[in-house]
Order: structure tokens, then C-alpha cells, then sequence
């Protein structure tokens, strides 16, 4: 066989106690080293040489052209085992169709582990914008089978903040009537966050007016008290000033004596 290099390797692995199987994936990279990525169950392939026996009994179908494989010696493969050229776009075009979740683990395995170009577009299913930033798109539809569940679907960020609630990040794609829009370019809230929003707003301008009311009954208190200061004093001068003339005649009755 042909040194395999840029490959990528899907097969049926997994395989529990609880029967469950999940496609599994290996890589050769551009120098030909071979990368057992993700290897699960009793189905996953050990090493490389596992792997090349494998890729030959594919080939051995394909050259057949055996659609619908069902051979004793390799649960591995179905119809979806495939080996790859990641930088080919064609069959770049084939990864993106196997669900998000996959997709995504290989798109991380390439970019993180391998550290190579790779030709997966990963597309919106929305409005259908493709691109290679995993961080440009989200995990969408969730499928659960027994007790596996898995990523079917991209969705990107634009699409996803249109029908989420800008606060708490709540997908409301199948329920838009609890989402709020009072203007066109700010992000819509939901009901509950909007309720929740209301609320604190005005319990924070109740505590703004009650403190406005205690400074304001606290500036009163003081005005008042200051006014009954002024008041009293006034009124002690006054008294000062009636009793000032007799003092003063007192002192002039004394005076004429004193002299
Ligand atoms: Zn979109
Ligand atoms: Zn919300």
C-alpha cells in the first residue's frame, strides 16, 4: 500500500457492554505519521498496523463495490467508513456532513494536535454561511439515541444571538413570541429576563427615591431645627434688649447717686 499521508480515517468503532458504537476516527499527517486520535470500545483500532489492515479490507470493498458492508471480520466498517484526503476539498465536503459534534473533534485534532491546513468548511444551517473558525459557530440540534446524544448541526453566531435571549444566552427559536424586540438593532431579551429587568430597575429607583425622601425629611429636620435656633435666639436677643433699659435705668437711677 501507498504511504498514506494527509488522511483522515473514519470507521465504526465504540461497541460497549451496552452495545453502543460510535464512528471513531485516526489520522496520517503530512509526513505519514500515523495519530490513533479517537479509539473507543472493543472496535477501536490498537495501532497503526490495526489501522492499515483495516483501510485494506475498505479498499477490498470499494474495489468489489460492495455498498452495504456486512463482513465478519470488520464491524469497523459501513457504508458511512471512510478514508479521506483532508486537504482535498471534495472530500473535504464529505467530513462536513458527518454530524457537528464529529466534525468538530476532528477540526480541533487538525488544528491543535496535527497543526496542519485542512479544507473543512463548516456551514450554518441557517443561513448557510460557511467558514473554519470553529469560534464562529455553535453546536446546534441535538440528537439523543438511548443513552448517546450528539451534535447534527452548526449554527453561527449571528444566526444564534437573533433568536437567543441577549441575557441568559436562551435558544428561543421554536417559542420567538417570548422574545422581546423594542428596537431593531438592540438584541432581543426574553419575557422572563425583561420581568426580571423591570423589576430590579424599579426597585432601584424606589431605593433611589426613598433615600431621596430621607435626605430631603433629613434636610427639613435641619432647616427646622437651624430656623428654631434662629428663633430662639432672636427671641433671647428680644428679651435681652426689653430688659436692657431697665438695666440701663438701673444703672441711671444709681448713676446720679453714684455721682
Ligand atoms: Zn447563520
Ligand atoms: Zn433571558
Amino acid at each position: 500500500m501507498d504511504k498514506l499521508i494527509y488522511r483522515l480515517f473514519i470507521y465504526s468503532g465504540g461497541g460497549y457492554d451496552g452495545c453502543i458504537w460510535e464512528y471513531n476516527v485516526c489520522f496520517w499527517d503530512k509526513d505519514g505519521k500515523f495519530h490513533n486520535a479517537y479509539s473507543t470500545g472493543h472496535d477501536g483500532i490498537k495501532d497503526e498496523n490495526d489501522a492499515l489492515e483495516t483501510v485494506k479490507v475498505l479498499r477490498e470493498f470499494e474495489r468489489d463495490g460492495v455498498k452495504n458492508y456486512h463482513h465478519p471480520l470488520s464491524s469497523r466498517i459501513n457504508q458511512y467508513t471512510m478514508l479521506l484526503d483532508y486537504t482535498k476539498e471534495e472530500d473535504c465536503k464529505e467530513i462536513a456532513e458527518y454530524g457537528a459534534s464529529l466534525v468538530t473533534g476532528i477540526v480541533k485534532f487538525i488544528n491543535n494536535v496535527l497543526q496542519e491546513d485542512h479544507n473543512i468548511f463548516i456551514k450554518c444551517h441557517i443561513c448557510e454561511k460557511t467558514g473554519q473558525d470553529l469560534d464562529d459557530f455553535q453546536l446546534d440540534e441535538a440528537k439523543h439515541q438511548g443513552v448517546a446524544s450528539w451534535y447534527e448541526s452548526f449554527v453561527c453566531n449571528e444566526c444564534r444571538s437573533e433568536f437567543s435571549c441577549s441575557y441568559c444566552g436562551e435558544d428561543y427559536r421554536e417559542c420567538q413570541e417570548a422574545l422581546i424586540m423594542n428596537d431593531p438593532d438592540e438584541s432581543p431579551i426574553c419575557v422572563n429576563c425583561y420581568q426580571e429587568k423591570t423589576e430590579r430597575v424599579r426597585s432601584r429607583m424606589q431605593m433611589m427615591v426613598k433615600s431621596n425622601i430621607d435626605e430631603a425629611i433629613c434636610c427639613r429636620n435641619e432647616i427646622e431645627r437651624r430656623e428654631k435656633l434662629v428663633e430662639q435666639v432672636v427671641c433671647d436677643m428680644e428679651e435681652a434688649a426689653q430688659q436692657e433699659p431697665e438695666e440701663n435705668l438701673l444703672l441711671n437711677d444709681a448713676t446720679p447717686n453714684l455721682l
